[in-house]
Protein backbone atom coordinates (compact mmCIF):
# COMPACT_ATOMS: atom_id res chain seq x y z
CA UNK A 1 0.00 0.00 0.00
CA UNK A 2 1.40 3.41 -0.67
CA UNK A 3 1.08 5.97 1.92
CA UNK A 4 1.26 10.02 0.32
CA UNK A 5 4.35 11.42 1.84
CA UNK A 6 3.63 12.49 5.56
CA UNK A 7 0.10 11.43 6.33
CA UNK A 8 1.49 9.71 9.26
CA UNK A 9 2.41 13.07 11.03
CA UNK A 10 -1.47 14.72 10.81
CA UNK A 11 -2.31 11.99 12.70
CA UNK A 12 0.32 11.10 15.09
CA UNK A 13 0.09 11.95 18.39
CA UNK A 14 0.37 15.82 19.94
CA UNK A 15 3.82 17.31 20.13
CA UNK A 16 4.83 14.86 17.24
CA UNK A 17 2.89 16.37 14.35
CA UNK A 18 5.24 19.53 13.95
CA UNK A 19 7.94 17.00 13.53
CA UNK A 20 8.25 17.61 9.79
CA UNK A 21 12.04 16.63 8.95
CA UNK A 22 13.65 19.94 7.63
CA UNK A 23 15.17 20.39 4.07
CA UNK A 24 18.87 19.16 4.80
CA UNK A 25 18.64 18.87 8.55
CA UNK A 26 21.73 17.99 10.48
CA UNK A 27 21.58 14.59 11.67
CA UNK A 28 21.14 14.79 15.37
CA UNK A 29 18.61 12.65 17.19
CA UNK A 30 18.44 8.78 17.05
CA UNK A 31 21.41 7.55 16.26
CA UNK A 32 23.31 11.25 15.37
CA UNK A 33 25.56 13.54 16.48
CA UNK A 34 23.72 14.17 20.27
CA UNK A 35 23.65 9.97 20.36
CA UNK A 36 27.31 9.92 19.48
CA UNK A 37 28.10 12.32 21.87
CA UNK A 38 26.40 10.87 24.48
CA UNK A 39 27.59 7.54 23.89
CA UNK A 40 30.87 8.98 24.56
CA UNK A 41 30.17 10.87 27.70
CA UNK A 42 28.74 8.00 29.11
CA UNK A 43 31.40 5.21 28.51
CA UNK A 44 33.79 7.39 29.62
CA UNK A 45 32.06 8.46 32.77
CA UNK A 46 31.98 4.39 33.58
CA UNK A 47 36.30 4.28 33.23
CA UNK A 48 36.88 2.58 36.56
CA UNK A 49 40.74 4.12 36.28
CA UNK A 50 40.83 8.09 37.74
CA UNK A 51 43.94 8.65 35.40
CA UNK A 52 42.01 7.57 32.39
CA UNK A 53 38.93 8.75 32.89
CA UNK A 54 40.40 12.22 34.24
CA UNK A 55 42.36 12.50 30.58
CA UNK A 56 39.41 11.76 28.36
CA UNK A 57 37.40 14.02 30.74
CA UNK A 58 39.41 17.17 30.37
CA UNK A 59 39.54 16.50 26.33
CA UNK A 60 35.47 15.34 25.72
CA UNK A 61 34.97 18.46 23.94
CA UNK A 62 37.70 17.28 21.46
CA UNK A 63 36.70 13.82 21.43
CA UNK A 64 32.89 14.50 20.51
CA UNK A 65 34.47 17.15 17.89
CA UNK A 66 36.34 14.35 16.33
CA UNK A 67 33.46 11.75 16.44
CA UNK A 68 31.29 13.95 14.81
CA UNK A 69 34.20 14.97 12.37
CA UNK A 70 34.11 11.40 11.14
CA UNK A 71 30.63 11.50 9.44
CA UNK A 72 31.45 15.40 8.03
CA UNK A 73 34.73 14.42 6.30
CA UNK A 74 35.73 10.88 6.21
CA UNK A 75 32.18 9.48 5.14
CA UNK A 76 33.25 6.21 3.42
CA UNK A 77 32.46 2.27 4.00
CA UNK A 78 34.43 2.37 7.17
CA UNK A 79 31.25 3.67 8.84
CA UNK A 80 29.66 0.24 7.54
CA UNK A 81 29.68 -3.26 6.75
CA UNK A 82 27.43 -5.03 4.43
CA UNK A 83 26.87 -8.09 5.63
CA UNK A 84 24.97 -9.27 2.39
CA UNK A 85 28.02 -8.98 0.17
CA UNK A 86 30.28 -11.25 2.51
CA UNK A 87 27.96 -13.92 1.21
CA UNK A 88 25.49 -12.98 -1.39
CA UNK A 89 26.02 -11.90 -4.88
CA UNK A 90 26.05 -8.41 -4.55
CA UNK A 91 22.11 -6.55 -4.45
CA UNK A 92 21.15 -3.52 -6.89
CA UNK A 93 20.58 -0.20 -5.20
CA UNK A 94 17.24 -0.19 -6.79
CA UNK A 95 16.16 -3.53 -5.20
CA UNK A 96 17.99 -2.84 -1.95
CA UNK A 97 16.17 0.57 -1.77
CA UNK A 98 12.96 -1.26 -3.03
CA UNK A 99 10.74 -1.97 0.63
CA UNK A 100 9.33 -5.29 -0.70
CA UNK A 101 12.25 -6.58 -0.88
CA UNK A 102 13.46 -5.86 2.50
CA UNK A 103 10.33 -7.22 3.74
CA UNK A 104 10.81 -10.19 1.75
CA UNK A 105 14.43 -10.58 3.18
CA UNK A 106 13.66 -9.37 6.86
CA UNK A 107 10.84 -12.01 7.45
CA UNK A 108 10.25 -13.22 10.53
CA UNK A 109 11.12 -16.55 9.49
CA UNK A 110 14.04 -15.72 7.48
CA UNK A 111 15.37 -14.10 11.13
CA UNK A 112 15.20 -17.33 12.87
CA UNK A 113 16.93 -18.93 9.92
CA UNK A 114 19.51 -16.05 10.04
CA UNK A 115 20.26 -16.53 13.87
CA UNK A 116 20.48 -20.05 13.16
CA UNK A 117 23.31 -19.54 10.80
CA UNK A 118 25.03 -17.26 12.59
CA UNK A 119 24.96 -19.92 15.55
CA UNK A 120 26.11 -23.00 13.42
CA UNK A 121 28.61 -19.95 11.47
CA UNK A 122 29.69 -17.43 13.29
CA UNK A 123 31.11 -14.06 11.29
CA UNK A 124 34.81 -14.16 11.50
CA UNK A 125 37.73 -11.74 11.45
CA UNK A 126 38.70 -13.37 8.55
CA UNK A 127 36.06 -12.88 6.33
CA UNK A 128 35.55 -9.27 7.52
CA UNK A 129 39.45 -8.57 6.83
CA UNK A 130 39.26 -8.38 3.30
CA UNK A 131 37.26 -5.40 2.28
CA UNK A 132 37.26 -1.89 4.24
CA UNK A 133 34.23 -1.93 6.67
CA UNK A 134 33.42 -0.39 10.16
CA UNK A 135 34.84 -3.60 11.80
CA UNK A 136 38.37 -3.71 10.23
CA UNK A 137 38.53 -0.02 10.75
CA UNK A 138 37.51 -0.63 15.06
CA UNK A 139 39.89 -3.10 15.16
CA UNK A 140 43.04 -0.64 13.37
CA UNK A 141 41.94 2.13 15.91
CA UNK A 142 42.01 0.31 18.66
CA UNK A 143 45.72 -1.18 18.23
CA UNK A 144 46.44 2.61 17.63
CA UNK A 145 45.34 3.38 20.66
CA UNK A 146 47.39 0.80 22.71
CA UNK A 147 50.12 1.86 20.74
CA UNK A 148 49.91 5.47 21.98
CA UNK A 149 48.81 4.58 25.79
CA UNK A 150 52.02 2.58 25.49
CA UNK A 151 54.28 5.71 24.91
CA UNK A 152 52.06 7.50 27.50
CA UNK A 153 54.23 5.50 30.15
CA UNK A 154 57.10 7.75 29.31
CA UNK A 155 55.22 10.70 29.67
CA UNK A 156 56.72 12.56 32.75
CA UNK A 157 60.43 12.53 31.00
CA UNK A 158 58.58 14.09 27.60
CA UNK A 159 59.63 17.74 26.73
CA UNK A 160 56.13 19.70 27.20
CA UNK A 161 55.67 20.03 23.05
CA UNK A 162 55.81 16.01 22.84
CA UNK A 163 53.61 15.72 25.62
CA UNK A 164 50.96 17.61 24.00
CA UNK A 165 51.73 15.64 20.80
CA UNK A 166 50.86 12.45 22.50
CA UNK A 167 47.78 14.11 23.90
CA UNK A 168 46.26 15.34 20.71
CA UNK A 169 46.97 11.87 19.24
CA UNK A 170 45.47 10.32 21.72
CA UNK A 171 42.03 12.45 21.88
CA UNK A 172 42.04 11.92 18.12
CA UNK A 173 42.02 8.16 18.28
CA UNK A 174 39.47 8.10 20.90
CA UNK A 175 36.89 10.27 18.99
CA UNK A 176 37.50 8.55 16.23
CA UNK A 177 37.48 4.76 17.92
CA UNK A 178 34.37 5.39 19.70
CA UNK A 179 32.76 7.23 16.82
CA UNK A 180 33.06 3.76 14.72
CA UNK A 181 32.45 1.86 17.52
CA UNK A 182 28.88 2.93 18.07
CA UNK A 183 28.34 2.72 13.97
CA UNK A 184 28.72 -1.11 13.95
CA UNK A 185 25.93 -1.23 16.52
CA UNK A 186 23.41 0.64 14.33
CA UNK A 187 21.48 -1.75 12.48
CA UNK A 188 21.42 -0.09 9.38
CA UNK A 189 24.67 -0.19 8.73
CA UNK A 190 25.38 -3.70 9.20
CA UNK A 191 23.42 -4.80 6.11
CA UNK A 192 23.15 -3.97 2.18
CA UNK A 193 19.97 -2.49 2.85
CA UNK A 194 20.89 0.35 4.70
CA UNK A 195 18.36 2.54 3.38
CA UNK A 196 14.99 1.80 2.21
CA UNK A 197 11.57 3.98 0.80
CA UNK A 198 9.93 4.71 4.27
CA UNK A 199 5.89 5.69 3.67
CA UNK A 200 7.22 8.91 5.01
CA UNK A 201 9.95 9.52 2.60
CA UNK A 202 9.80 11.85 -0.04
CA UNK A 203 11.00 10.75 -3.47
CA UNK A 204 14.83 11.14 -3.39
CA UNK A 205 15.07 11.64 0.28
CA UNK A 206 16.85 9.09 2.39
CA UNK A 207 14.06 6.86 3.62
CA UNK A 208 15.05 4.48 6.65
CA UNK A 209 17.99 5.64 7.65
CA UNK A 210 17.10 9.52 7.73
CA UNK A 211 14.14 8.52 9.88
CA UNK A 212 16.15 6.48 12.04
CA UNK A 213 19.22 9.34 12.51
CA UNK A 214 17.06 12.23 12.23
CA UNK A 215 13.40 11.51 13.29
CA UNK A 216 12.94 9.13 15.26
CA UNK A 217 13.65 10.60 18.41
CA UNK A 218 12.49 14.50 19.21
CA UNK A 219 15.14 17.07 20.69
CA UNK A 220 13.89 16.25 24.55
CA UNK A 221 13.16 12.64 23.76
CA UNK A 222 16.80 12.78 22.30
CA UNK A 223 17.98 14.82 25.23
CA UNK A 224 15.85 12.09 27.87
CA UNK A 225 17.93 9.06 26.12
CA UNK A 226 21.36 10.84 27.07
CA UNK A 227 20.37 11.43 30.38
CA UNK A 228 19.23 7.84 30.87
CA UNK A 229 22.36 6.73 29.47
CA UNK A 230 24.70 9.10 31.80
CA UNK A 231 22.19 7.20 35.11
CA UNK A 232 23.19 3.60 34.18
CA UNK A 233 26.00 1.86 35.91
CA UNK A 234 27.97 -0.14 33.60
CA UNK A 235 31.11 -1.59 34.78
CA UNK A 236 33.21 -2.42 31.71
CA UNK A 237 35.05 -5.31 31.10
CA UNK A 238 38.69 -5.64 29.99
CA UNK A 239 38.58 -7.97 27.41
CA UNK A 240 41.98 -9.42 25.48
CA UNK A 241 42.36 -8.56 22.21
CA UNK A 242 40.88 -11.44 20.28
CA UNK A 243 38.37 -11.56 22.94
CA UNK A 244 37.38 -7.88 22.10
CA UNK A 245 37.28 -8.95 18.30
CA UNK A 246 34.86 -11.48 19.44
CA UNK A 247 32.96 -8.87 20.98
CA UNK A 248 32.45 -6.74 18.06
CA UNK A 249 31.57 -9.71 15.98
CA UNK A 250 29.03 -10.08 18.22
CA UNK A 251 27.64 -6.68 18.32
CA UNK A 252 27.75 -6.64 14.54
CA UNK A 253 25.75 -9.68 14.59
CA UNK A 254 23.28 -8.66 16.98
CA UNK A 255 22.58 -5.22 15.26
CA UNK A 256 21.90 -6.89 12.26
CA UNK A 257 19.07 -9.22 13.72
CA UNK A 258 17.63 -6.18 14.70
CA UNK A 259 17.15 -4.84 10.94
CA UNK A 260 14.27 -7.54 11.07
CA UNK A 261 13.08 -6.36 13.40
CA UNK A 262 12.69 -2.50 12.13
CA UNK A 263 11.45 -4.21 9.19
CA UNK A 264 8.65 -5.79 10.35
CA UNK A 265 8.06 -2.93 12.58
CA UNK A 266 7.58 -0.99 9.15
CA UNK A 267 5.45 -3.56 7.60
CA UNK A 268 3.31 -3.70 10.12
CA UNK A 269 2.88 0.16 10.65
CA UNK A 270 1.83 0.21 6.45
CA UNK A 271 -0.84 -1.47 7.28
CA UNK A 272 -2.59 1.69 8.85
CA UNK A 273 -1.64 4.41 6.86
CA UNK A 274 -2.86 7.37 9.19
CA UNK A 275 -0.84 5.71 12.19
CA UNK A 276 2.06 5.00 10.38
CA UNK A 277 4.33 7.81 12.00
CA UNK A 278 3.73 7.09 15.40
CA UNK A 279 3.79 3.12 15.13
CA UNK A 280 7.05 3.45 13.31
CA UNK A 281 8.18 5.44 16.45
CA UNK A 282 6.71 3.03 18.51
CA UNK A 283 8.32 -0.05 16.64
CA UNK A 284 11.78 1.64 16.59
CA UNK A 285 12.59 3.59 19.26
CA UNK A 286 12.97 0.75 21.73
CA UNK A 287 15.72 -0.48 19.20
CA UNK A 288 17.12 2.58 19.06
CA UNK A 289 17.41 2.71 22.58
CA UNK A 290 18.63 -0.65 22.78
CA UNK A 291 21.57 0.17 20.80
CA UNK A 292 22.45 3.26 21.77
CA UNK A 293 22.92 1.72 25.44
CA UNK A 294 25.17 -1.37 23.79
CA UNK A 295 26.97 1.23 22.05
CA UNK A 296 28.16 3.09 25.97
CA UNK A 297 28.64 -0.30 26.79
CA UNK A 298 30.90 -1.10 23.62
CA UNK A 299 32.64 1.97 23.46
CA UNK A 300 33.38 1.82 27.17
CA UNK A 301 35.07 -2.14 27.26
CA UNK A 302 36.99 -0.67 23.91
CA UNK A 303 39.07 2.04 26.22
CA UNK A 304 38.70 0.29 29.37
CA UNK A 305 40.93 -2.81 27.07
CA UNK A 306 42.92 -0.93 25.60
CA UNK A 307 43.89 1.23 28.41
CA UNK A 308 44.74 -2.08 30.68
CA UNK A 309 46.50 -3.76 27.60
CA UNK A 310 48.82 -0.46 27.57
CA UNK A 311 49.44 -1.50 31.35
CA UNK A 312 47.72 1.13 32.76
CA UNK A 313 49.90 4.59 31.70
CA UNK A 314 49.49 7.64 34.57
CA UNK A 315 47.65 10.13 32.06
CA UNK A 316 47.76 13.22 34.84
CA UNK A 317 50.64 14.90 32.75
CA UNK A 318 49.26 15.20 29.27
ZN1 LIG B 1 29.41 7.31 11.18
Amino acid sequence: MRVSPYSGYSNAPSGLSRQKPARNPAPKFGWGWDSHNAIEAASIHWLPDSSFKGFLQRHLPEINRVSIRQDTEHEGPQHYLNLEDTAQPPISKEEAHDFNRVRQQFSPQNQAAQRQQFRQSPLSAERLAKFTNVFQVTTQLYDGLVGLLKQASIAPWLPPASKAQLGGQITETVGALSHYAADLNQPLHTTRHSTWQTALAKPNEQGSHHFMEVILFTKSENRNLGNNLAKLHYQPTYLPPLGLKQRLLQQIQNAYLQVFNLAQGDAQGRNSPSTYFASLKQAWQPIATQQTVASACTVSDILHSAYEEAGRPDLSQL
